[in-house]
This record gives structure tokens, C-alpha cells and sequence, in this order.
């Protein structure tokens, strides 16, 4: 009982460490906080942690389907018992978004929909078919990402630079995906020079989508725990945070 209120109250101020560095950092660059969404990265988490998490962020991340799956169930029954019982702060979050943005299998692609709101690591011209023809056969329009590898370092996820455009065009031919933005991972590196110019490649590559296609596309999903204050000066407008709210991850990480 006292340890878990104290797990509960270190998420909560992880939270509260978080939003104010991501106001810091918008106030620097002329923005504001609000305008920047806190997504918890869950991976490897319990359900129990993303419970005591949900009330003070914005979206979810998963990296896996499986993991996912796994969760799921659990986590809308428990979501459902809370909102009876403590309803002012559940009212929003069991409205959570669950956003896939780990590798995604094109095998796995309807197993995917059926567990997430939003695919935000599309990074193949054959996913984005795969993607489209269940969400046609299922009726239903799915919010996308399209996933760029701006480091350019072998072993990260994400469409290469030179093969963006085709699927750019790729996704923008997809009637039932719906284009919301650009997502990627910085270089690991505390380089604050190199780190700053991938980001600031991908909201690039954002506003030559802009005038390509004449959509808003207005996400920049960018920024993790050790680099999200240099992503929101890049003009971040969703950070993607494990471990600074929750704490370092046991084993390999779970990538
Ligand atoms: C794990 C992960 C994160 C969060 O990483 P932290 O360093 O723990 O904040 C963000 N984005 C993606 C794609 C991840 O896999």
C-alpha cells in the first residue's frame, strides 16, 4: 500500500518534472507547452504504471503488437472500474489514444487496428497498402504517421530519406489513411548540433509535404526522454517519453 502510493506519486511528479521542461523549451522557442502533446512510451510498462500515468499525459505508445494485446484487455476493464469510482480525473483518460510506434509487421497490420488508434510508424510503401485494404475492408479511416530514419544510422526504424517522396505520394494515394504528420528518432548521440538537425530535417520534409499536398499535416512526433527539449526548440509538437516518467526500463528495453 505505501509503496504503491509512492510509485504513484513519483509518476505523477515525473509528469509534473516533464511538462515543465517541455515549457521551458517551448518558451524559448516562442511557443507554448500546451500546444505540445506528452505521449507515455509503455513498453516493458504494467498496466498498473500506465493507470497512474494515463491521468497526466496526452496519448499512449506501444512499440509492440503482442505487448499490446496483452495490455489491452486488462487495461479497459480497469479504465472502466476507475471511471465509476473516481470520475473528474478518469473523465479524459479513458479517451487515451493508444498509438502503435514500433515496427509493424505487414502480417500483423489487422491485428494492429484492432488494438490502436493510430499507426504513427509507417515506414513502407507495402505497409501503407497492407494499412489501407483492411481499413477500407473495415470501413474505418486510420490517422497515420509516416516514420523517417533522419539519422541516417543503420539499425533505426523509419523510411530512408531518398525513398520518402514514393511513399509520401504512397500514403497521400491511400483513401482510407489519413496523413496527420511525420514521426523519427534522433541520432544517439548528446551532440546537441547533430541531434537538432535531424529534427529540424523532418519538420523540413513536413512543410515540403505541406506544400505537396496541400494538407495541414501538422504533427512532428519527435523527441524521447534525453532529447525532447532540443525536439520542441525543432518544433516538436508531440514528444514521445519511458523513461524520464517512468523510470529506466529493466533488461534490453524492449525496442
Ligand atoms: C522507447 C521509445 C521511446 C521512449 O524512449 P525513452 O528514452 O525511454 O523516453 C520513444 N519513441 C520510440 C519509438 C521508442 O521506441
Amino acid at each position: 500500500m505505501v509503496k504503491a502510493q509512492m510509485e504513484e506519486k513519483s509518476i505523477e511528479s515525473r509528469a509534473a518534472a516533464v511538462r515543465e521542461r517541455m515549457a521551458e523549451s517551448a518558451a524559448r522557442a516562442g511557443r507554448k507547452g500546451s500546444e505540445i502533446k506528452l505521449m507515455a512510451v509503455t513498453k516493458t510498462r504494467t498496466v498498473a504504471e500506465m493507470l497512474t500515468a494515463a491521468p497526466f499525459v496526452d496519448a499512449l505508445g506501444e512499440n509492440r503488437v503482442q505487448e499490446a494485446a496483452s495490455k489491452k484487455e486488462v487495461w479497459e476493464k480497469e479504465v472502466k472500474e476507475k471511471e465509476v469510482k473516481e470520475k473528474e480525473v478518469w473523465a479524459d483518460s479513458s479517451k487515451l489514444e493508444w498509438h502503435l510506434i514500433g515496427h509493424l509487421q505487414r502480417n500483423k497490420v489487422r491485428k494492429a487496428l484492432a488494438l490502436f488508434d493510430a499507426l504513427d510508424s509507417l515506414d513502407s510503401v507495402e505497409l501503407a497498402l497492407a494499412a489501407e485494404r483492411t481499413a477500407a475492408e473495415e470501413g474505418r479511416t486510420v490517422p497515420v504517421l509516416i516514420e523517417v530514419n533522419t539519422s541516417g544510422e543503420e539499425n533505426k526504424t523509419g523510411i530512408h530519406v531518398e525513398n520518402f517522396p514514393e511513399l509520401l505520394d504512397g500514403v497521400l494515394g491511400c483513401a482510407h489513411l489519413k496523413l496527420e504528420g511525420f514521426m523519427t528518432v534522433g541520432p544517439l548521440t548528446d551532440d546537441e548540433t547533430r541531434v537538432r538537425s535531424a529534427f529540424a530535417q523532418l519538420r523540413e520534409m513536413a512543410s515540403q509535404a505541406r506544400l505537396r499536398s496541400g494538407l495541414p499535416v501538422p504533427v512532428l512526433s519527435m523527441g524521447m526522454s534525453e532529447d525532447f527539449h532540443w525536439a520542441i526548440l525543432e518544433g516538436s509538437t508531440c514528444v514521445r517519453i519511458g523513461t524520464f516518467l517512468f523510470g529506466p526500463r529493466a533488461g534490453k528495453g524492449g525496442f
